[in-house]
């Protein structure tokens, strides 16, 4: 199938062309059609399906149909979890939108309110925001909801998972009653179908991946290997691979510089992207890394959350990720587009209980290695996932780096995750010494 088949105009077509694609995704040939007959939906698509053109061509159609915005007013809303995701869907928006002629701009907290003020003055068609930095503008009176035709909640679960809840349920009572409302989520956690029972009328459900599942497109493997020499490990895998470039993932913002520092000293360049960095140094650090003038990119989950990096070959969990749907995420920042990839995790013997939390998520047992010279002392106790699935939903604490982002307010909805997962299990996981 073609996007010509899809019901989209020329002047799309010609930007998707100048994109370089050929083919829609599976996620585009089911949602644009649906999207342009006005209908609701609820689609599982994660970053690299091709979710963000999927939502907004259509999107961008519709309003290119219709009439264009008034002062302070918005035709279309698209709300996104983070600032980079922000940024990244409004890059893509704004590509698309070329030869049409549509305003649409970006918010997102952590930079200054001021000119984002005076971008909304005159209207726009298409707005992105972060939810935290939408309201503080609509407090200001700098926008106007009442005239929204559609809403996009991308990444929905992410934005529970941060605790947007409520900022997200505000927002909503500001659109008026008749709209077309997307959703679009990785995952479909009990509190995200209930929100989309909220706010969906008789929505379309589109699912292009199989829930929580891993891309089989990406070889997955976990290093055994004791805590203490989890960089000396990965400078080895690093140099011995010849990796040209790798993602890596740390739970903490220190632990994403002190490993940047050790890997420096290894004499691999690297660089870190997390909260505690601004928005500006965010961004070259990503286009540094983007443009090859460093191998590695250490990053915290938030950092990453929905960053454009294509066709990465490595993706590494420095740390296992606590919350165990993350693993899901993280993972699929490589393999994409059907190229092959590698999903590496360095797991101690204190990461146990978090391993057969994500086997469970992803129900399969990840194959274990162990690389001569760094065979852990401690045991990495055998784990196994646990049939039936994970026992029950789990939030993740709202990180604190995104509090600016929230208006006037400290308390989060969001709960810490506590792994559900209890014990580890026997049952020889697959071992190899290479
Ligand atoms: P997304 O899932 O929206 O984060 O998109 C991931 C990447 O896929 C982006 O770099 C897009 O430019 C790219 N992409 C989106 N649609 C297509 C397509 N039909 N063919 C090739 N690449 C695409």
């Amino acid at each position: 199938m073609s996007f010509s088949e899809l019901g989209l105009t020329d002047r799309l077509l010609r930007a998707v062309e100048a994109e370089g694609y050929d083919k829609p995704t599976s996620v585009q040939k089911k949602a644009i059609p649906v999207i342009l007959s006005r209908r609701d939906v609820m689609a599982a698509a994660e970053t690299g399906s091709g979710k963000t053109a999927a939502f907004s061509l259509p999107l961008l159609q519709s309003l290119a149909e219709g009439e264009q915005a008034r002062a302070n007013r918005v035709r279309a809303l698209i709300l996104t979890p983070t600032r980079e995701l922000a940024a990244q869907v409004g890059a893509f928006v704004a590509r698309y939108s070329r030869h049409l002629s549509l305003r649409s701009t970006v918010v997102f907290g952590g930079v200054k309110i001021n000119p984002q003020m005076k971008r909304l003055r005159g209207g726009v068609d298409l707005l992105v925001a972060t939810p935290g930095r939408l309201l503080d503008l609509y407090h200001q009176r700098a926008i106007h909801l009442s005239t929204v035709e559609t809403l996009v909640l991308d990444e929905a679960d992410r934005m529970l998972d941060l605790g947007f809840t409520d900022e997200v349920t505000k927002i909503i009572s500001l659109l008026p009653q008749q709209r077309q409302n997307l959703l679009f989520s990785a995952t479909f956690s009990p509190d995200i179908r209930r929100l989309a029972g909220a706010l969906l009328h008789n929505p379309v459900q589109i699912e292009v991946s199989p829930r929580n599942a891993a891309a089989s497109s990406v070889k997955q493997s976990v290093f055994e290997v004791d805590k203490a020499r989890k960089s000396a490990l990965l400078s080895h895998l690093i140099r011995r691979g010849g990796w040209k470039q790798a993602l890596v993932f740390t739970l903490t913002k220190r632990g994403a510089d002190r490993l940047v520092r050790q890997l420096e000293e290894d004499g691999i360049t690297a660089i870190s992207i997390h909260g505690d960095k601004s928005q500006g140094a965010r961004t070259r650090a990503l286009a540094t890394f983007k443009a090859g003038d460093v191998r590695i990119l250490v990053a915290t989950d938030v950092a990453a959350r929905g960053l454009d990096i294509v066709q990465l070959p490595y993706v590494v969990n420095f740390d296992l990720p606590k919350v165990a749907t993350d693993y899901v995420h993280r993972i699929g920042r490589t393999g994409r587009a059907g190229l092959q990839g590698e999903a590496i995790s360095l797991v101690a013997a204190d990461d146990a209980k978090q391993l057969a939390a994500i086997e469970t998520v992803i129900q399969q047992q990840i194959t274990r290695e162990q690389e001569v010279g760094f065979v852990p002392r401690q045991v990495v106790p055998i784990t196994q996932p646990r049939a039936g699935g994970p026992k029950r939903p789990k939030k993740a604490k709202k990180p604190k780096q995104y509090a600016a982002e929230k208006p006037g307010s400290k308390k989060r909805a969001g709960r810490a995750a506590k792994p559900s997962h209890k014990r580890a299990v026997s049952r020889p996981p697959g071992r190899g010494v290479r």
